[in-house]
């Protein structure tokens, strides 16, 4: 049986439990809804925590609005509002315990996952201060009249939404970039993991930020609809499922609100016949199922030469019919629990799917029979499948890997292509050379060559319906920027740079 060893009463700020944090304060909710935040571990509750309504959502939009109409934070100098995101990084290094203990409880993470990506967030923070202090808001460019002034200007007001799976590492890419555009901010938290944005208001108090520049929220679904349609609310960054997005991107369109999309994933490893085995299992089984596969950029179609299948398909199986399933919170074990029941209940659907389409499973293929609680499946691995079956054209999120085999280059390509997401991939080779341009034929936001690598400075997002924009680099912080140009005529004073 799995342990629990999370007192969120003794671990966590009163606050962080029980409020909102709207203009510079932690305010009591106005709803007296709560949901119960389930450990995915055990299958219990372990706290309640308060559901905004649309009258909390109004107040946090409201607040964002006032501090971006009236506020300093817009108005300040790129390297001013860096020194603020630095003091935030400096309260969010302090907690990295707390905030990795956190993913661990409201969703699973193994610990040791958490804890290497936890530090990811305050290293967000300090590219995104570095790329404020130094980037061009403002730029001079010769005219036949005189001078055009480019001023990157915030969009406004932007409402960050993220999913439970990894809250911390995903809203500081949106974080980070919103602030140091110098845009006001509205999080909404998901109930599922409700409490990492929290943690972060609390930095942003510490790092003493002006009121209104960030609030947190917490709400469900309908929280967030009656966020993203409000038209106080310039800018959505939006990143979850490809069906949620295009419902946002619907409403956003209604009044040209602009929006960003990270979205689903089917990502492709193209296993090229020239890649040695053991160093390619090695860099590639930690990215196919990384936290029991839910996380958007998994390597869950691995396309492998056939004169090579049955090698490759045996030494996989093997290595992923020997990962130690368990209790998040030891640190030997690799693969946790899925987060929820819903997420347990859509994997076994899939696992079923490709059952009844003909793959044939060679290790794994249900729940785990060693935990009777908390929502635990077996790592499977699907053999013999083909492009069309359910299972290699759905996100399914779980720790389910498809392989399918190929005859030559050019159908490996296709096959990679073979789906409506674009997000990520990789390709495994002993040439580096033939790897990129292998790699620069695939139709995703991003490909790896013998691995798989995130920066802080590299723009990272989805082709296809994997999304729309980039987070991560310069790319992401223009996705909060306006290019204003203001014409004036010849000999005017130089540009004024803050
Ligand atoms: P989801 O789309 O169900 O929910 C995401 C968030 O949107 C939640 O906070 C939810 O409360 C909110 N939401 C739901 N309906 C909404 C609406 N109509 N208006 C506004 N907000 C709404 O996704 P999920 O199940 O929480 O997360 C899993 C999905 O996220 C997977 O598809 C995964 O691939 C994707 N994901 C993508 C990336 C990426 O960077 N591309 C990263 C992680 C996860």
């Amino acid at each position: 049986m799995s342990s629990f060893p999370f007192d969120p009463k003794s671990e966590l700020n009163g606050n962080v439990l029980s409020r909102f944090y709207i203009d510079g304060q932690w305010v009591q909710p106005g709803s007296h809804e709560s949901v119960p935040v389930v450990a995915p571990s055990t299958g219990q509750a372990f706290v309640s925590v308060p559901l905004a309504d649309s009258g909390d959502v109004d107040k946090a939009v409201d607040a964002a609005r006032r501090a971006f109409d009236t506020g300093s934070w817009p108005r300040m100098s790129g390297a001013k509002r860096a020194d603020y995101l630095g003091k935030m990084s400096v309260a969010l290094a302090s907690r990295m315990t707390l905030l990795s203990r956190i993913w661990t409880a409201e969703v699973g993470a193994p610990i040791w996952f958490a804890n290497m990506f936890v530090p990811t967030a305050a290293a967000m923070l300090d590219y995104y201060a570095e790329l404020a202090s130094t980037f061009a808001f403002e730029e001079s460019r010769a005219t036949r009249g005189g001078e055009a002034r480019i001023v990157r200007q915030p969009v406004g007001v932007t409402a960050l939404i993220a999913p439970w799976n990894a809250q911390l590492p995903i809203l500081s890419y949106k974080l980070s970039a919103a602030l140091a555009a110098g845009c006001t901010v509205v999080i909404k938290a998901p109930p599922e993991a409700p409490f990492d944005a929290l943690v972060v208001a609390e930095c942003a108090h510490e790092a003493g930020l002006p009121p209104g520049v960030l609030n947190v929220i917490t709400a469900d679904a309908n929280g967030g609809a009656h966020l993203v349609a409000k038209r106080e609310v310039d800018k959505v960054s939006f990143t979850g499922s490809t069906a949620t997005g295009k419902v946002i991107a619907r409403t956003c369109a209604d009044r040209l609100a602009r929006v960003t999309l990270e979205l689903g994933g089917k990502s492709a490893a193209i296993v090229l016949d020239d890649a040695e085995l053991n160093p390619t299992l090695a860099a590639l089984v930690p990215f196919t199922m990384p936290f029991s596969g839910q996380i958007c950029f998994a390597q869950t179609r691995i396309l492998v030469p056939r004169s090579r299948e049955r090698e490759f398909v045996e030494a996989y199986s093997v290595i992923i019919g020997g990962l130690k399933v368990g209790d998040p919170w030891d640190m030997t074990t690799q693969i946790g629990p899925l987060a929820s029941r819903r997420q347990l209940e859509r994997v076994i659907g899939y696992i079923e799917a490709g059952r009844n389409e003909g793959a044939q499973i060679t290790t794994g293929g249900g729940r785990s029979s060693q935990h009777d609680q908390g929502f635990f499946v077996e790592p499977t691995v699907f053999a013999s499948v083909t492009s069309e079956m359910t299972i290699a054209r759905e996100e399914i999120f779980g720790p389910v890997v498809s392989i399918i085999a190929y005859d030559d280059v050019d159908q490996a390509v296709a096959l990679a292509n073979d789906t409506d997401f674009g997000l990520s991939g990789t390709v495994f080779t002993s040439d580096v050379e033939r790897g990129y341009a292998t790699a620069r034929r695939i139709r995703t936001g991003n490909v790896s060559v013998n691995g798989l690598e995130m920066a802080p400075n590299v723009p990272f997002g989805g082709f296809k319906q994997s999304g729309i924009g980039r987070e991560g680099g310069p790319e992401g912080l223009s996705a909060f920027l306006e290019d204003q140009a203001i014409y004036l005529p010849a000999a005017s004073p130089r540009v004024r740079q803050e």
